[in-house]
């Protein structure tokens, strides 16, 4: 399987590591963190992940080779990657 790093191009998926869900927005920092509503926000961020069929934005780091973040739309079930880009930049492709 190859990905298509937005700085390097095409690599082996084993040059690479699965970060997680690019859709999760991180809560607000509370000014105290005991203070942190750690039973519905700050709890669903930590812990709590969606597992959709289909397409799905990602989070990948390029760790042997740029060492770059970026994200990716890939389809859980056929594993497609259908777009890459920098974390700044939006993903096209899919049916999303
Ligand atoms: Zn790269």
């Amino acid at each position: 399987m190859l990905i298509k790093c937005p700085w390097c191009g095409d690599r082996a998926l084993q040059e690479f590591s699965y970060q997680g869900d690019a859709t999760v927005a991180r809560p607000p920092e509370p000014a105290d963190p005991a203070d942190a509503n750690w039973d519905d926000e700050w709890y669903q961020f930590v812990y709590l992940r969606d597992d959709p069929k289909g397409w799905h934005d990602e989070v990948w780091h390029h760790i042997q080779g740029c060492r770059k973040h970026f994200k990716a739309r890939r389809h859980t079930v056929t594993h497609v990657i259908a777009d890459t880009a920098p974390m700044s930049e939006e993903l096209k492709g899919g049916d999303k």
